[in-house]
C-alpha cells in the first residue's frame, strides 16, 4: 500500500484519467475525493458508484472547477470528512475544438476556465492546507503533450497546457520550502471519452495512431501508474518537472 491513509482529491474524477487515478490511489490505500462536474447525471451516477465501491472510505463531490466558490466548498467538505488533505491532482480538463480565426471569448474563458484557472485555484487552496499541515504533500497536474507540441484548431487548449507547464514549475519553486511537490503528467492520446469520437472513426483513427509510435492508444491505467509514483514517497526528489506519457508521440510529431 503506497498510500496508506493519505487523503487525495482528484479533479474530472468520474470517467478517463482521473477515474482510473483515483481507483489506482484507493487500491494503494488512499482515502479519495472524486470530484466531478455537476449537472450530469452519468457523471453523478460514475463518482457515487466508485465512491460505494472503494475502500478505504471515499467521497463524491460535485464541483465546477471553474469557479472557486465551488472549489473551497469541496476542500471544505474534504476536510470535514477526512480532517486533511496530502495529494492534489489538478485533471479536469475539457478539450473542444475551434480554429484560431474563429475563437470566441466564450470559448477561450471556458477551456482556459477550466483547464487553467481551475488548476491554479485547486493547487492553490490545496497548497495552503498543506503548508497550515506542515507535513508536505504533493501536487499533481495533468497536463498534456500540448502544454509542448502545438495542436491546429486548439489554441485555447493548448493555451491552457502551456500555461500549466510554467504554472507548475513557478509553483514548485515556491513550494520547496514547505515540502510540497509539483509535478506534471503530460499524456498523448489515451482512450478516454475525450477521444471517443477519433476512437469512433476508423481514418482518424488510423491517423492518430500513425503519428505514435508506440502504435496504439494509452490506457487511463497508464497514466495513473505514472500518478501514483509522483504521489508517493518514492518521488520525494522530483519536483518541477512534466513526465510524458505519450507512447514516443511527442517526438514523433516534433520530428518533421
Ligand atoms: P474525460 O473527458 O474523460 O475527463 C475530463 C474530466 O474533466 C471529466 O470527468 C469532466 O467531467 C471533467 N470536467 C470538465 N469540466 C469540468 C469542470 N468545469 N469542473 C469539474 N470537472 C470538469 O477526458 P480525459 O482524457 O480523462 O481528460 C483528463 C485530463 O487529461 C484533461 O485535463 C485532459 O486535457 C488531459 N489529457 C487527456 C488526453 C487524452 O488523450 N485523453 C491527452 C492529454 C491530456
Amino acid at each position: 500500500m503506497r498510500l496508506h491513509n493519505k487523503v487525495a482529491l482528484v479533479t474530472g474524477a468520474s470517467s478517463g484519467i482521473g477515474k482510473g487515478i483515483a481507483m489506482r490511489f484507493a487500491n494503494e490505500g488512499a482515502h479519495v475525493i472524486i470530484n466531478y462536474r455537476p449537472g450530469s447525471a452519468r457523471e453523478e451516477e460514475s463518482a457515487n458508484a466508485m465512491a460505494a465501491s472503494f475502500t478505504p472510505k471515499a467521497i463524491a463531490v460535485a464541483a465546477d472547477v471553474s469557479k472557486r466558490a465551488e472549489i473551497e466548498q469541496m476542500i471544505d467538505a474534504a476536510l470535514a470528512e477526512f480532517g486533511r488533505l496530502d495529494i492534489a491532482v489538478c485533471n479536469a480538463g475539457v478539450c473542444p475544438e475551434q480554429p484560431f480565426l474563429e475563437t470566441t471569448d466564450e470559448h477561450w474563458n471556458q477551456v482556459l476556465g477550466v483547464n487553467l484557472y481551475g488548476a491554479f485555484v485547486v493547487s492553490q487552496l490545496a497548497a495552503r492546507q498543506m503548508v497550515k499541515q506542515g507535513e508536505g504533500g504533493k501536487i499533481i497536474f495533468t497536463s498534456s503533450v500540448h502544454e509542448d507540441i502545438p495542436y491546429p484548431r486548439y489554441t485555447a487548449y493548448c493555451a491552457s497546457k502551456g500555461g500549466l507547464r510554467l504554472m507548475m514549475r513557478n509553483i514548485a519553486i515556491e513550494l520547496s520550502p514547505h515540502k510540497i511537490n509539483v509535478n506534471n503528467i503530460a499524456p498523448g492520446a489515451i482512450a478516454t471519452p475525450m477521444n471517443q469520437a477519433v476512437l469512433d472513426n476508423p481514418e482518424e483513427l488510423q491517423n492518430a495512431l500513425s503519428e505514435i509510435p508506440w502504435g496504439r492508444f494509452g490506457m487511463p491505467e497508464e497514466v495513473a501508474a505514472v500518478a501514483l509514483f509522483l504521489a508517493s514517497d518514492d518521488a520525494s526528489y522530483v519536483t518541477g518537472s512534466t513526465y510524458f506519457v505519450d507512447g514516443g508521440l511527442t517526438h514523433q510529431v516534433t520530428a518533421y
